[in-house]
């Protein structure tokens, strides 16, 4: 199983709830979830995990670097899979809704902006938070 070889890639022992959150994770298609998110989806998929082990098979996957954990301003922490190219975040205040987004000019106007400061970037990480308009 994909699943079980990706788990042995971060140096984790493979153990059933892993496997069966990060399937989940894979699976889902919603990039960005809270840990209740999870539970809430294991529980509908008629999986056993409780969500003490849910936080702490997260909190796992963070430190393996499997997962990114993102604190928005709007609610709990969110997690995605840490498999895809970098991309910023805008969340919508009233629903949660996580959208991502690339722009190469602000990328390149990041980097801009450090070195005429004197820096040179190291990472970065931008939040919008937004609202449908008209609502
Ligand atoms: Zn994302």
């Amino acid at each position: 199983m994909v699943e079980n070889q990706e788990l042995r890639k971060a140096g984790l022992k493979v153990t059933l709830p892993r496997v069966k959150i990060l399937q989940m994770l894979d699976n889902s298609e919603e990039r960005h979830m809270s840990a209740e998110d999870v539970y809430k989806s294991l529980m509908e998929a008629g999986e056993d995990v409780g969500l003490a082990t849910v936080y702490r098979v997260l909190t796992q996957f963070e430190s393996a670097g499997l997962v990114v954990r993102h604190n928005f301003d709007s609610g709990h922490a969110v997690f995605e899979l840490a498999d895809g190219e970098h991309h910023d975040h805008m969340v919508c205040v009233d629903s949660g809704e996580v959208i991502e987004f690339f722009d190469p000019e602000i990328e390149r106007r990041q980097k801009e902006i450090v070195r005429e400061h004197g820096f040179e970037l190291v990472d970065h990480n931008l939040v919008l938070y937004v609202k449908k308009k008209g609502a």
